[in-house]
């Protein structure tokens, strides 16, 4: 049964309103592509009176200013609570409007779940430093949340992403507007509802649903946002750098695409290195941006890992995301489907050795079969650009050294892994490879205190964990004469 839809209108000052041009738009499940429910559409007016808002819950007498960070803390404790109270439901809405499976949807819920207790004992750690304490003066810094903050979130997995960048920024003591992406209204707002019910003074934060071009330019060009944290694509990441720096100086942190390295070597088990790399690449269908993209296999094991890696992508069962025995659903719409079947046919003209699936799956949905090619190279289209869909690219290597120069030689430096038992190797690898995550031996690992975030074009800045936190505050130097 499908879940029930709750929240449709935008969420400004703790209260639900339409959008001031009374325009709404069609949200839809990847399922089969019917319309589920129709949106509040906000735009400039909307993001003026949710900035509005966020700002007056940041004023230095407001009744967010003046709580203690403990207190922050245990509102944040709270909503995490209420999220795991509601997971079923959460989860069913999620898989419903994404086409994430919702077997992996409670998953993500529960590690989000951990991510919002860690960052609630955040809260009351945040602290400055003393400088000098003798001499003429006494200098102290202060650590001091930046003030209003945009946040931008994907389609690709909204609860997860809301509650990271939300939870952070109140953490600090922030206020905010945040923008959900456009495919994925929903969940945005069932969790503000949660944030209220847990405690969240007015104003605190505020979800205006609306397209990139309207909603998400007015909240990058707003003079009153002191912070823009955005996740998505690199194009529209550069575009944000330069509307952050158009009117006033935001400050930002992009979390953007990737084109993420495995490298499974001669020595690795491959009993453990076969299905790790299969989901590094086929977790969500492809549409996470740490997919392990490029899947690099040293020579002395080649033929045997890419049978096995072919015998395994033949055994994901593709379904309904809402079935439990399911393990790849639908991608998020018909022009990812369509986009991710074009590189698909790229691959295949480059020469690229297509070895299963390649094809849609039905005509209603957006299914498309997990797909392996043998003998990719790295000047293919397949092996440079972002896919976001379930293809694994192997490509063959001889030595270590080689394989970190190839790793690296791509703008992209979000994450990267390495399947080996020689400890040298792991050292080699780990110190010279270009991203901003290294797993070793595993590979889509995480804790809820790592940083994470992206080299080169992959992003800037980090998110999650106190660095996380830290991101949304300002370091004031106090010097007092003595
Ligand atoms: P996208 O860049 O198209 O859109 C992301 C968000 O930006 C949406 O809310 C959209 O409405 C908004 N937007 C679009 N144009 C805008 C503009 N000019 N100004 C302000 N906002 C604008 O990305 P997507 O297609 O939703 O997500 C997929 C991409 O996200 C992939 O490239 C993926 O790798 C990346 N991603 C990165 C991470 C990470 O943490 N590094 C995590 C998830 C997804």
């Amino acid at each position: 049964m499908a879940p029930q839809i709750k929240y449709t209108k935008l969420f400004i000052d703790n209260e639900w309103v339409d959008a001031k041009s009374g325009k709404t738009f069609e949200t839809y499940t990847p399922h089969d592509g019917s319309v589920i429910a129709k949106v509040a559409e906000g735009d400039k007016a909307d993001i003026d009176l949710a900035v509005a808002a966020a700002k007056r819950a940041f004023h230095r007498n407001s009744e967010w200013r003046q709580m203690d960070a403990s207190q922050r803390g245990e509102i944040i404790r709270k909503f995490g609570d209420l999220v795991e109270r509601d997971l079923k439901y959460l989860a069913e809405l999620e898989s419903y409007n994404n086409g994430m499976v919702l077997a992996y949807a409670s998953l993500f819920i529960g590690s989000a779940v951990n991510n919002i207790r860690y960052i609630a004992a955040c809260a009351d750690k945040i602290k400055g430093d003393t400088i000098a304490a003798d001499g003429e003066v006494f200098s102290y810094t202060l650590r001091q949340p930046v003030g209003v903050c945009g946040l931008i979130l994907p389609w690709n997995g909204p609860i997860f992403l809301f509650a990271n960048k939300v939870c952070t920024a109140l953490a600090a003591g922030c206020t905010v507007v945040v923008k959900p992406a456009e495919q994925t209204p929903l969940t945005a707002l069932a969790l503000a509802a949660l944030l209220a019910e847990a405690g969240v003074p007015k104003g605190v934060v505020n979800v205006v649903n609306g397209f990139g071009p309207g909603a998400g330019t007015s909240l990058t060009h707003h003079r009153d946002v002191a912070k823009i944290s955005f996740t998505g694509s690199v194009e529209v990441g550069k575009l944000i750098q330069q509307a952050a720096g158009a009117n006033n100086l935001k400050r930002i942190t992009l979390e953007l695409g990737g084109k993420s390295p495995l490298v499974i070597m001669n020595d690795a088990d491959l009993n453990l290195a076969v299905p790790v790399a299969a989901n590094g690449v086929f977790f969500h269908q492809g549409q996470i941006c740490i997919a392990a993209s490029r899947l690099f296999v040293q020579s002395g094991i080649y033929d045997k890992f890419v049978e096995a890696a072919v015998n395994y992508a033949k055994g994901i069962k593709v379904g309904n995301p809402a079935d439990p025995t399911t393990q790849n659903g639908p991608q998020v719409d018909g022009e990812m489907m369509n986009k991710v079947l074009g590189y698909i046919e790229k691959g295949k003209k480059e020469g690229a050795k297509l070895l299963c699936g390649g094809n849609r799956i039905g005509t209603t949905g957006y299914y498309i079969q997990p797909t392996v090619f043998a003998d990719v190279t790295d000047e293919m289209t397949i092996a440079k650009e972002e896919i976001f869909g379930p293809v694994q690219s192997i490509l063959k290597f001889d030595t270590l050294e080689e394989v970190i120069d190839r790793a690296n030689n791509i703008n992209y430096g979000l994450a990267a892994g390495i399947f080996t038992t020689n400890v040298n190797n792991v050292l080699q690898f780990a110190k010279h490879v270009e991203a901003g995550t290294v797993w070793v031996n595993t590979y889509l690992a995480f804790t809820p205190q790592s940083p994470f975030g992206g080299f080169k074009d992959s992003g800037l800045g980090r998110e999650n964990g106190m660095d996380g936190v830290l991101a949304f505050t300002e370091v004031k130097n106090v010097v007092v004469s003595l």
